[in-house]
């Protein structure tokens, strides 16, 4: 009897378990049709943040409710690291153009994390245009193994020096990119994965 209990509490504990391995299969991507989906959404909640899809038919846009969540993950998590209001934050955001695509893109230079120059058809997942304008590549389903997070922290950068978005990230040549923004980076990623955003 004892170990009959034992077992029905093993398999009540162990479930939710098993189930969780589930996870990352909850979709967060619409395919595009501009007859009756238009190009520019606006992300609801928010100052006036649009999603672009950079083509008509033959791809794929994040919802927007969902990269609303993935912001306010964003927001908050840097609120409080770097000490300040959250709606300070998302004034830093305000107006942001987020373009998205399944196509993948290659420049002609880029820095890597470290600040490693890298030259000739470098491929990349995510783009800061300009403070006002990023692209990111959807590289699953959902947000979290895309580049939001880190374009976002390139238009944070851009705006506050108003210059460029520290495109060398932990390198020396641009100021701005800590260590502690590429942990902001991975921490917000980490709770957006777990929330299957
Ligand atoms: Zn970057």
């Amino acid at each position: 009897m004892k170990l009959f209990k034992f077992l029905i509490i093993f398999g009540i504990v162990l479930f939710p378990g098993i189930k969780g391995c589930n996870h990352t299969n909850k979709s967060n991507i619409v395919k595009l049709d501009c007859s009756s989906f238009s190009r520019f959404t606006k992300v609801p909640g928010t100052p006036n943040i649009k999603l672009v899809s950079s083509r008509c038919s033959n791809d794929y846009q994040f919802k927007k409710e969902v990269v609303k969540s993935a912001l306010d993950v964003f927001v908050n998590e840097y609120s409080e690291s770097f000490d300040v209001s959250e709606s300070l934050v998302w004034e830093n955001l305000r107006d942001l153009k987020i373009e998205v695509s399944i196509i993948p893109r290659t420049v002609h230079a880029a820095f890597d994390i470290n600040g490693n120059f890298l030259e000739d058809q470098v491929a990349v997942n995510g783009l800061a245009f300009s403070q006002d304008h990023i692209w990111v590549e959807i590289k699953t389903s959902q947000i979290w193994s895309s580049a939001l997070i880190h374009e976002l922290v390139h238009v944070i950068i851009w705006r506050q020096n108003k210059v460029h978005g520290d495109p060398d990230h932990e390198g020396e040549k641009f100021s701005g990119w800590t260590q502690k923004h590429t942990k902001l980076i991975k921490r917000v990623n980490n709770i957006l994965l777990e929330a299957e955003i």
